[in-house]
């Protein structure tokens, strides 16, 4: 089979003006970004605001294992399935950053037959919004440096300084630095730090807002330092806001492109999973709802921190109900969850892909949690056998949840024709009657184990003193009422990466409570936590290249 870089080259293009032409975006609202990127004025939004919203579906995985699952590559083959099928559909997904294109995983525009294109421009750079993000980060990290440098009058505590800076690259070099160095007019020495820009509050940020004045009034509240007398010093407080909101002018508004069957596809902003919620943006998801009948979105790693904290946090803020979640697993992952290495995962083996499935299953009595219906989609591989489909489908009978076998990654849309047609059957049940999990009027600590006791399946949570005292803290600052976005390992849903499939009797570990009030969330670390990112010995970066004639090589 040919390479993804060469499926994407060989693919017809529509000009991104017809694209946006059928969904009735003309004129001045498409701001063309070469013939096949645009950026949608946020007036399409606000013009569109009566029309009732299209059917909203969620693509979710189990936990992520090397083998790969194929969240976004089955993200966009059922956008296409979909249309094929004779429902308008616009596929919304995240951006890809930078560093893990170059580091281990490359490129995070689908695959295969089911890609988003132009799949070299979405995975390098595209229109700018990660780099515009890094710059109104490091403008904050400018303005606060210069502040300490011109008298400090706010009197920020030199050791208590929680922003840092960032850079849309994995380069552990950054990871702890010290600025100011050397003569006094070098600015005040301290020791800090680099995050990937992914982790940038203001990524969060760009993706939770609503409107340009929401985008704002997060900015304004994000917490930069506290004073010497514990009180939390704010961009707001640094003068900071109305600049850095001018350079995300642009970066707010949500990327148009195509698949390789030329569907719609928004593709806009990129939270890290982790210590953030993981979903494209509020604004692209609002604006493709009003403009299609289905809208098929992703969130990033598995449905235990993916899909909670879309249902948890972008939901519950954007006031989203959706319709339907698709929960991808493939055969080769189930096999690692029951035991298997990455070596031995092409050899059929029917009792590893069933109890594996113990995973698959205890994703899916959490979804119904969330009281929105939900179907199983086995993203195709050519070593899977007909015995290893059926163990799966005997492990998910007991939870009355179809199973369908999707194969979009080698036929595109046509492979995905069955889970389309059973997605549009679980949208035309009735109205959503979609629930978050918890209620914000509870403790900071309850939120935490409901999510710990009810998605993760833990005994308990154990609390560090310090995530005590931080959390007291933040009830001090009058933020208990914020939603809780849990920071675990995306391997388990223990907080354990080596615990795999559904692991039992175990505690979730609580290190660290860290505060994000302009996202508005409170992030609850388990573990360690990575937020800037190393390269492996061999980068990918090291295999690729362009030719004279500008043929791409190694992006995959
Ligand atoms: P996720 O969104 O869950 O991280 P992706 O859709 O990006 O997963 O897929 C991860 C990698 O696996 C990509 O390189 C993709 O091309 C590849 N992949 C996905 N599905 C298949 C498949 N059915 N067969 C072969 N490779 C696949
Ligand atoms: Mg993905």
């Amino acid at each position: 089979m040919k390479t993804d870089v060469q499926i994407a080259q060989e693919a017809t293009l529509n000009p991104i003006a017809a694209v946006a032409e059928k969904l009735g975006i003309t004129g001045e609202k498409l701001e063309l970004y070469g013939n096949h990127k645009a950026k949608v004025s946020l007036s399409v939004l606000k013009e569109n605001q009566a029309k009732p919203d299209g059917k909203l579906v969620l693509v979710t995985a189990i936990n992520p294992t090397p083998a790969g699952e194929g969240k976004t590559t089955t993200n966009v083959g059922l956008s296409m399935a979909l249309n094929k099928i004779g429902k308008k559909t616009i596929t919304t997904l995240r951006e890809p950053s930078l560093g893990p294109c170059f580091g281990v995983k490359g490129g995070a525009a689908g695959g295969g037959y089911a890609q988003v294109i132009p799949m070299e421009d979405i995975n390098l750079h595209f229109t700018g919004d990660f780099h515009a993000i890094t710059s109104a980060h490091s403008l904050l990290a400018a303005l606060l440096d210069n502040h300490l440098h011109q008298g400090n009058a706010l009197q920020i505590d030199l050791n208590r300084i929680v922003w840092r800076r960032v850079v849309d690259m994995n380069d552990r070099a950054l990871r702890n630095i010290t600025v100011g160095q050397g003569s006094k007019a070098n600015g005040v020495e301290r020791e800090t730090g680099f995050d990937i820009t992914v982790a940038s509050e203001i990524m969060a940020i760009l993706c939770l807002a609503s409107s340009l004045t929401d985008l704002k009034d997060r900015l304004s509240r994000m917490i930069v330092a506290y004073d010497v007398a514990g009180e939390a010093v704010t961009a707001k407080d640094l003068e900071a806001t109305g600049a850095m909101a001018l350079l995300l002018k642009d970066a707010i508004k949500p990327n148009l492109v195509q698949t390789l069957e030329n569907t719609p596809a928004f593709i806009h902003g990129g939270p890290f999973a982790n210590i953030a919620h993981g979903c494209n943006s509020v604004l692209a998801t609002k604006t493709a709802l009003k403009l299609a009948d289905y809208v098929v979105t992703e969130a990033g790693f598995g449905a235990d921190l993916g899909a909670e904290k879309f249902f948890n946090i972008k939901c519950r803020y954007a006031e989203l109900k959706p319709n339907a979640v698709v929960i991808v697993a493939t055969v080769r992952a189930l096999k690692m969850n029951g035991g298997i290495e990455k070596t031995k995962l092409s050899e059929e083996n029917v009792t590893a892909v069933k109890i594996g499935s113990a995973n698959l299953v205890q994703h899916l009595e959490n979804l119904k949690k969330f009281k929105v219906p939900v179907v199983v989609a086995i993203n195709k591989f050519p070593t899977d056998t007909e015995a290893e489909f059926e163990a799966i489908r005997q492990a998910c009978s007991s939870e009355a949840v179809n199973v369908v076998l999707s194969d979009v990654f080698s036929q595109g849309g046509e492979g995905g024709v069955e889970l389309a047609n059973e997605v549009v059957k679980l949208c035309e049940m009735g109205p959503s009657q979609f629930e978050p999990l918890y209620s914000l009027e509870l403790p900071l600590e309850e939120k935490i184990e409901t999510i710990a006791r009810e998605i993760y399946r833990a005994d308990g949570v154990i609390f560090t003193p310090e995530a005590k005292n931080q959390l007291e803290e933040i009830v001090t600052l009058g933020f208990d009422h914020l939603p809780v976005c849990m920071a675990k390992t995306q391997y388990s849903f223990s907080d354990d990466a080596a615990l795999l499939g559904a692991p039992k009797d175990f505690k979730i570990h609580v290190k660290e409570v860290r505060l994000s009030a302009g996202a508005g969330f409170v992030v609850a670390i388990t573990g360690s936590i990575m937020t800037m990112p190393g390269l492996p010995k061999v980068p990918a970066a090291n295999g690729m290249d362009i030719t004279e004639d500008g043929e791409i090589i190694g992006l995959s």
